[in-house]
């Protein structure tokens, strides 16, 4: 057995950001809430701490941007198996999208998240040699706010029509998380709770404290490039503290994407995680902040 993990509530929840009401969706909820009204019981009050669902230690992320097409024909597929599930960061403008909607559709029904990454996938372009293949026209940096806003409702309106969802989360793209000039930057952070129930936010390389999740940029890990020691490495040290790991990945094998992880260590991880499911609770991000929510809710 791993330590006991449950934390102390020493620091206050940030409220919600948004208001909609995610109670209904997850069954898992339940059974981390009743585990709380078990510990009111016995000794502390509901309010004073946390508990994972199901009697996990931590949680894991496993996100996939670009929507390329080995992520529906081959990562979901192998997730599925585990009995795991992500969430793929959707660009809406590209081929492995645009050309493949009932396979994603596919994706969505088998329990994953479709995240918004945009549209156009727009990044920061401060420098002359900065992402050198993006458009001018996608630069971020010349994006006012209710640009960004426009395409990001666009976006989540395609999504709906993909996966019949109202709610989801944003990856950001670049991990550029603002908008408009440098001297006159608009961070996310402000524009997220208008259209999302949270946000990937900047990497960080920091795993989160459940008590003091930013839903707006709760902050993640790259996997790219990464191995499955390292990986394992990572998500062993979070779940000690009881925390929650966010992972962004593009590719899965060489020649997916510029940006890879090798397969067969992402096989390992998968492998790892299925079978580690009793102390690692590895789910989208859309259910590991409904869980939060629901639970900072539940301890008011
Ligand atoms: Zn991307």
């Amino acid at each position: 057995m791993m330590p006991d993990t449950k934390i102390t509530q020493s620091a206050r929840w940030k409220r919600p950001v948004v208001s909609a009401a995610m109670l209904c969706v997850f069954v898992s909820i339940e059974a981390g809430l009743l585990a709380n009204q078990a510990i009111s019981a016995s000794g502390p009050s509901a309010s004073d701490v946390f508990r994972w669902p199901a009697g996990q230690q931590g949680a894991v992320t496993l996100s996939y941007d670009d929507a390329i097409v080995s992520h529906f024909e081959s990562v979901a597929p192998q997730l599925e198996k585990a009995q795991l599930r992500g969430t793929f960061y959707i660009q809406i403008d590209s081929p492995g999208f645009r050309l493949h909607t009932d396979a994603w559709r596919k994706v969505a029904r088998a329990g994953h998240e479709l995240g918004n990454h945009s549209l156009f996938h727009p990044c920061r372009k401060d420098r002359p040699d900065e992402h050198t293949w993006l458009s001018d026209d996608y630069n971020l940096s010349k994006y006012t706010p209710d640009r960004w806003l426009g395409e990001m409702r666009i976006a989540n309106l395609v999504l709906q029509l993909i996966d019949g969802r109202t709610e989801r989360t944003f990856g950001n793209t670049c991990c550029n998380n603002h908008v408009g000039p440098l001297d006159d930057r608009t961070s996310l952070e402000k524009l997220i709770p208008r259209l999302f129930v949270g946000a990937r936010g900047e990497y960080v390389s920091r795993p989160i404290d459940p008590l003091n999740a930013n839903f707006t940029a709760v902050g993640h890990y790259s996997g790219d490039s990464k191995s499955f020691e390292q990986l394992r490495s990572e998500i062993e040290s979070a779940v000690r503290k009881g925390q929650w790991i966010f992972y962004m990945f593009h590719g899965v094998g060489e020649g997916t994407h510029s940006l890879y992880i090798d397969a067969h260590e992402h096989r390992k991880l998968v492998e790892y995680l299925a079978a580690n499911k009793d102390r690692i609770w590895t789910a989208p991000a859309i259910d590991v902040i409904g869980y939060l929510k629901a639970s900072a809710r539940q301890s008011q």
